[in-house]
């Protein structure tokens, strides 16, 4: 009964690849996640056309993702330094804490506008018959 139809591209590998939330097929950023040059993300979907900044100011909600983002990596980072070294250093917490979230803020950046798009945005979503090639595209 919830069979998948055999078009249609999952969500998941979708939201992971970064790809757009309504064909599942056009890349959202340009570049990789850790890149030198930083992320870049795309205009428009490369493969139906969709526009991802869809209001002025839209990717400002991201920061309420992102928000949620960094509160679970802060609480999960204290918690597993306390189990493990069962120090109250309040330096160790600081070090251990700020490092890990500088690593971590590329993704944070990337995952919650890709989030933002996939889940949050109303009136979005996928479009099978998008993820097929289409006709203006050789
Ligand atoms: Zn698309």
């Amino acid at each position: 009964m919830n069979k998948v139809k055999e078009n249609e591209l999952k969500m998941w590998p979708s939201i992971v690849h970064a790809r757009c939330p309504r064909c599942r097929v056009g890349k959202i950023y340009e570049n990789p996640m850790y890149s030198l040059t930083g992320q870049k993300m795309l205009k428009k979907c490369p493969h139906c056309g969709m526009i991802y900044e869809r209001e002025p100011g839209y990717f400002y909600a991201a920061m309420y993702v992102s928000y949620a983002f960094i509160v679970a990596e802060l609480v999960s980072l204290s918690v597993g330094t306390s189990v493990l070294t069962g120090s109250t250093n309040p330096w160790l917490y600081t070090a251990v804490l700020l490092s890990v979230v500088a690593v971590l803020s590329p993704f944070n950046l990337r995952y919650s506008r890709v989030l933002l798009l996939h889940w949050f945005t109303p009136g979005l979503h996928y479009r099978p018959e998008l993820s097929k090639h289409l006709p203006h595209q050789q």
